[in-house]
């Protein structure tokens, strides 16, 4: 057996600093609920390379005395307790005597601090658990700690640090986290040299959530407050109109300490429910005042961890704090500007033509939505003539000539109809089927049945056969009917909308044509969702979102993916963003498929919307043309086809 040896002192400081000081942002919280504690009512945090090289906090509390001050930086010495009782009643943020121990164990720290009492102050200085110096300071009453040079003596630890920006913006959140529950204490946060924040300390809970997040968000908000069974909850939520993709604009405090609570996450889910949509997030700032006694937050050296004797009491008390919020400050919400029609499928009607011939010149093999110009010579009219055309999915390699062709094949597919005929769901679809128009004459059926396809055919032909198409109309807003070919074709509009915008998105961001945003859309994050989007900017990129800082937690949105309504992009960008802060490294292009198909489903025209004649038509068309897209993005079939024949089959007429 090896000899056991005491670790000395030093190294077992080291150890123990792993626990409390991870990051830049780990430190500044500490120091910073060392300010609160210490009954400061104006604080300053100033960082220098995201916290690495230098972070300074200054704050004018009660300071520290100079017989005292070397103890400070002892491991457990606290003057937040004395007693094990006082574990029960602990209503100071600190209280383990660990932080100043572990942070002077591996950085080099000074501080200049003076209580009322003394005349004159106390410089100190311990660089990696070593005194360098210990002197008189001419400074006001307060402290001032500076940390500089964090983990330069444990490269291992400093590996983990990531990029300057991300950790500043990891301690920008801490800070607004901490001014959050203390709106009585000024707090100042200077970044590289910047004012990034400064809360006035009125003690007015709204105004500072204005000061940090920005108007936009505090205006999404509501009061909410509750007591009873021994706890008082006060703060704000968000309406539900306001809702986000994400719990990370959640906040709760439990007497005035920040925590992260899944018990407080549900109970706010399970009061919004039936007034938000399934999926979606409140946002909320929510401070719990209970007996300390009643909760423990000796769980985790962090110590935003807690357990409370009873759960159940602070589910309560936060559940009915949601809905009294809501039953008494949510006004409908107010039609600001247009009213928000469905997504448009084309722009405008194109001029009707009679026979055409189409020249290809540009031939990308996935591009659905590319308007390209195609050289259309009407065969009738001597002019040649410009229009815009879709590209649909294909490969053609010669220039095509699409003559319309009076005699259309009816090919019989049987195994599909064989399905669709035993298939109760589908006939009674056709019962139930509410034809807008009427329904094609069994004479003109006629005709389309005796057409012969004259133009050769391919599995990926573009050509979209004019003559053999007929729009019935839709049943249920939601099924687009059309003959084609000869068969009665039922079309999903929704799916098959998602299908097409899925295709599109996924399609490299060199074929896909993004759109300007006229006013562009400003976003505001939680600083590690800020910090996220930041460092994803080029896959956001690729993604089709032009997106760029706008400072203190809020991006801004330039250009969108053509498929996407300006309404939607905040909620997009929030979503994306709360992914990447899940999802940490593990993001690249490639593995944004849930994005597309979140932007996808969003942005398809909805079963049950209105979509007029010219849209169907021309969606069914667009649709009918591009053969590799049968299933949305979800593998739900886009479309069902039923022949001529078995419908007939199906009436007892053959
Ligand atoms: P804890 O906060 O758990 O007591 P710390 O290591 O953070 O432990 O601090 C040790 C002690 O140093 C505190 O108990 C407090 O007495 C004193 N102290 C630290 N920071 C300040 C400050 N900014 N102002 C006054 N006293 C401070
Ligand atoms: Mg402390």
């Amino acid at each position: 057996m090896p000899k056991i040896n005491v670790l000395p002192k030093s190294l077992a400081e080291l150890i123990a600093a792993g626990e409390v000081v991870e990051r830049p942002a780990s430190v500044v919280k500490e120091l910073l609920e060392n300010s609160v504690d210490a009954g400061a009512t104006n604080i300053t945090v100033e960082i220098k390379n995201g916290g690495i090289s230098y972070i300074r906090i200054t704050d004018d509390g009660c300071g520290i005395a100079r017989e005292d001050i070397r103890n400070a930086f002892i491991s457990h010495a606290t003057s937040k307790i004395s007693t094990p009782e006082d574990l029960d009643s602990i209503l100071t943020l600190g209280f383990r005597g660990e932080a100043l121990a572990s942070i002077s164990a591996v950085a080099r720290v000074e501080i200049m601090t003076r209580t009322a009492e003394e005349e004159t102050g106390t410089r100190y200085i311990i660089e990696s658990g070593e005194e360098i110096l210990l002197d008189d300071a001419g400074c006001p009453c307060g402290t001032t700690l500076i940390i500089r040079d964090l983990f330069y003596k444990t490269p291992a630890r400093m590996k983990f640090l990531k990029k300057d920006i991300t950790e500043a913006n990891a301690v920008a959140g801490v800070v607004d986290r901490i001014a959050l529950s203390h709106p009585e204490i000024s707090i100042r946060f200077i970044r590289d040299g910047k004012q990034n924040l400064l809360t006035s300390g009125k003690g007015d809970l709204l105004s500072c959530i204005r000061e940090i997040f920005g108007k936009e968000f505090s205006s999404a908000l509501i009061p909410a407050s509750y007591i009873g069974q021994g706890v008082e909850v006060s703060g704000f939520v968000s309406k539900p109109s306001y809702s986000r993709p994400n719990r990370n604009m959640q906040f709760f405090f439990i007497n005035n300490r920040l925590i992260k609570t899944a018990t407080g996450s549900a109970a706010v889910s399970e009061g919004y429910k039936n007034s938000i949509m399934v999926g979606k997030f409140p946002s909320c700032v929510l401070n719990i005042k209970i007996n300390p006694s009643l909760v423990d937050v000796n769980v985790h050296p962090a110590k935003t961890e807690v357990r409370f004797s009873d759960e159940r009491v602070i589910f309560n008390a936060i559940f009915y704090a949601c809905k009294n919020a809501l039953s008494a400050g949510d006004t409908p919400v107010q039609i600001q500007q247009k009213a928000k029609l469905p997504q448009d499928f084309y722009a405008s009607p194109p001029e009707p033509v009679h026979q055409i011939k189409i020249t290809e010149t540009i031939k990308p093999k996935k591009d659905f939505w590319q308007n390209i110009s195609v050289k259309v010579d009407k065969i009738e009219k001597t002019e040649e003539k410009k229009v815009e055309f879709h590209k649909f999915n294909d490969e053609i390699t010669t220039p095509v000539t699409v003559v319309r062709s009076p005699e259309p094949q009816t090919p019989e597919i049987d195994d599909i109809d064989d399905i669709l005929l035993n298939s109760p769901s589908v006939n009674k679809f056709v019962k139930e089927v509410q034809i807008q128009e009427s329904v094609v004459s069994e004479q003109e059926n006629d005709i389309i049945v005796e057409h012969k396809q004259d133009v050769e055919e391919s599995d990926t032909s573009v050509i979209f056969e004019e003559e053999l198409f007929h729009l019935v109309g839709e049943a249920f807003k939601t099924y687009i009917i059309c003959e084609y070919k000869g068969k009665l074709v039922i079309i999903d509009k929704h799916a098959a909308h998602e299908r097409i915008i899925y295709e599109n998105l996924k399609s490299s961001s060199s074929q896909r044509t993004p759109q300007m945003l006229l006013s562009p859309v400003t976003v505001t994050l939680s600083k590690e969702e800020y910090s996220a989007v930041l460092d994803n900017i080029g896959i956001i990129s690729q993604a089709g979102f032009e997106v760029e800082d706008f400072g203190n937690g809020c991006v801004i949105v330039r250009e969108c993916p053509m498929e996407i309504d300006r309404d939607d992009v905040e909620e997009i960008i929030s979503e994306i963003a709360g992914r990447f802060v899940e999802k940490k490294q593990d993001v690249s292009f490639e593995k944004l498929d849930w994005l597309f198909h979140s932007v996808a489903c969003r942005s398809a025209i909805k079963a049950g919307n209105f979509t007029s004649r010219y849209e169907m038509e021309r969606f069914a068309k667009q649709l009918l043309s591009m053969p590799d897209i049968r299933y949305c993005p979800h593998g739900r079939p886009v479309l069902v086809e039923m022949t001529k024949r078995e419908l007939e089959k199906s009436f007892g007429r053959i």
